[in-house]
């Protein structure tokens, strides 16, 4: 059987006092201004990476750290409670899952180590579209094998960190939806080099936070036919795959939110004398700051319960998404709890829960959408009939 501990080994807790000790170098001021300026966290990521943080989940015979989903998962959250933003380097960590499962020895050996050491950025991943949206196997753009290449042509919305990243990992219909048995069928996943790609056009979009996030335009893109992962036509499930570490990581980010807007609502909460006592002596402000906190605890549970299974190699795609679920409904009350507390405070940005509050809002619609989430707990888990 698989166990759980509740509490933290001394080298867990070591990894997030390294990981917060980076973050005390990059204060509220600096992530405000990059959010002014919508711009990259360049130094952060950079530092991050050097310190090997962004290579942990990588296996050590690929030159990374070789440790598992829960760490990944503890240094997000650190980055998060610490006032940072994990999303500008948190999908290297689910998206090189499918280079090391379903890529050849020839692609893990050329990019993994790089990838450890951030010689190179694998942080996009292409696979939103315009007119598919959540409905993923629907999706329109393709890549035709021509000899040695692939031509891509399509479009892709929200694609994130594209301009910071050096590689991509793209999904795209390589058979025709009327040529398959399944919808599911005839997607394939590539890996190519976004710096020699020609025939793309890359379209920043500026987004309610900071979040790199473009509009893609792939006009006759030719990559290598080596590009492909795994088998062509088996993309959808490779993607499937990686995505149990995508919820459980996003709801790390979210725990650690959660854990930031809890830790501002109460100290400002004590602080802040209005009618001649605390305004955190009110039950009607303690209150939900309290139940945020309740529901981050138990949201971080499903986490490591999800984690565990995870790194046991057991099934876990419903622990997985239910802490992606708790965790964005927790953090997002906890958000709440806290500019209601700093009454006209929480809208000034140098209190930076403005901020937050936009950043940790992101989790509920994204990467995939809570009433998505609801209905695959209640189609798989609970065996109710698919609702859409
Ligand atoms: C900042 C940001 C960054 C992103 N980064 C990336 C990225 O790097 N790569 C990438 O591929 N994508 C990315 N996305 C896209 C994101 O994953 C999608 O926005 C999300 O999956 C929802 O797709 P959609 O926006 O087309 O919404 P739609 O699919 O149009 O859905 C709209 C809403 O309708 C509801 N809905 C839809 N279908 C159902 C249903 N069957 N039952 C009940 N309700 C339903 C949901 O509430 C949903 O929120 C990003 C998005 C944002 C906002």
């Amino acid at each position: 059987m698989t166990s759980m501990r509740v509490t933290l080994t001394d080298e867990q807790r070591a990894l997030k006092a390294g990981v917060a000790e980076i973050c005390k170098r990059y204060p509220g001021e600096y992530w405000r201004q990059l959010d002014q300026e919508r711009a990259y966290p360049e130094a952060f990521v950079t530092e991050l990476t050097r310190a090997g943080y962004l290579g942990a989940l990588v296996p050590q015979e690929y030159g990374g750290v070789g440790l598992g989903i829960l760490e990944g998962g503890l240094i997000l959250e650190t980055i998060n409670a610490c006032g940072g933003n994990g999303a500008a380097c948190h999908a290297q960590m689910y998206i090189m899952g499918t280079v090391l499962r379903h890529g050849s020895e020839e692609q893990k050996r050329r990019y993994l180590p790089k990838i450890a050491t951030g010689e190179l950025r694998l942080q996009a991943f292409g696979v939103t579209e315009p007119n598919s949206g959540s409905d993923t196997t629907k999706l329109q753009t393709t890549a035709v094998r021509r000899g040695d290449r692939y031509v891509v042509n399509g479009q892709k919305i929200f694609i994130s960190r594209v301009l910071q990243s050096d590689l991509m990992l793209l999904l795209a219909r390589t058979t025709p939806v009327d040529q398959v048995k399944r919808r599911t069928d005839g997607l394939s996943v590539f890996l190519f080099d976004l710096r020699q790609a020609q025939g793309l056009e890359v379209r920043p979009l500026r987004m309610m936070m900071n979040h790199s996030t473009n509009a893609l335009f792939f006009d006759n893109m030719e990559i290598p036919a080596e590009s492909l992962i795994g088998e062509e036509g088996r993309g959808f499930s490779y993607i499937i795959d990686g995505m149990n570490a995508e919820r459980i990581l996003v709801a790390s980010d979210s725990i650690g939110d959660g854990r930031w807007f809890v830790e501002k609502a109460v100290a400002y909460s004590n602080q802040r004398v209005i009618f001649g006592r605390p305004i955190g002596a009110n039950q009607g402000v303690q209150f939900p700051i309290a139940k945020a906190h309740m529901a981050v605890e138990a949201a971080e549970l499903m986490r490591n319960k999800a984690a565990a299974l995870f790194d046991a190699g057991q099934p876990c795609g419903a622990e997985a998404n239910m802490a992606k679920y708790l965790a964005a409904e927790a953090a997002w009350d906890a958000a709440n709890a806290c500019v209601d507390c700093h009454g006209g405070y929480g809208f000034a940005e140098e209190y930076d829960v403005e901020r937050k509050f936009r950043e940790a809002r992101l989790y509920k619609t994204a990467p995939v959408n809570q009433n998505l989430v609801t209905a695959y707990i209640a189609e798989h888990v609970l065996g109710l009939p698919r609702s859409y």
